[in-house]
């Protein structure tokens, strides 16, 4: 009861990094949750379990190596939920497309993670600016409140 309260509430972010620069994760760790962006004052929170999300926030390449991890996330993740492509790597696979193909079979890359999982937003950029995974976050927020 106090958990389902707590999560009516709030939105808690998760986000997963595939393999990518680091940049998206600076932006997300660094900039978001910092005292200049404060996501926390909008009781947005980030968290690391899956069980306890709500957005799902994917940066860098989806390979073939990390497909079923992602895939095995997304599905602990309880209804309702959303899943955010960030950066230009999660998106269409950014600059890494060609790259990843020569270091072997399982590097391939899947290609936009719309084809594994169902994106319900972008936060398009290389890196995204902390404004624009905002809004990719702020257009989701209806979708998970509305059905709590
Ligand atoms: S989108 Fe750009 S900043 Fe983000 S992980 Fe890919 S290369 Fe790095």
């Amino acid at each position: 009861m106090v958990k389902r309260s707590a999560r009516r509430k709030s939105v808690h972010v998760m986000f997963v990094y595939t393999g990518g620069c680091n940049g998206c994760e600076i932006e997300i760790a660094n900039a978001l949750f910092s005292p200049y962006y404060d996501l926390e004052q909008y009781r947005v929170m980030m968290t690391f379990n899956p069980r306890e999300a709500d957005v799902l926030i994917v940066t860098g390449p989806i390979t073939k190596r990390n497909e079923p991890q992602l895939k095995a996330i997304y599905e602990r993740i309880p209804e309702p939920k959303a899943v955010i492509a960030c950066g230009a790597c999660a998106i269409v696979g950014g600059i890494y497309v060609n790259l990843y193909g020569e270091l072997g079979p399982s590097d391939q890359i899947r290609g936009p993670l719309g084809n594994i999982l169902p994106v319900d937003a972008s936060a398009r950029g290389c890196a995204p600016r902390p404004e624009e995974i905002i809004r990719a976050v702020s257009s989701v927020i209806p979708k998970i409140v509305e059905a709590k």
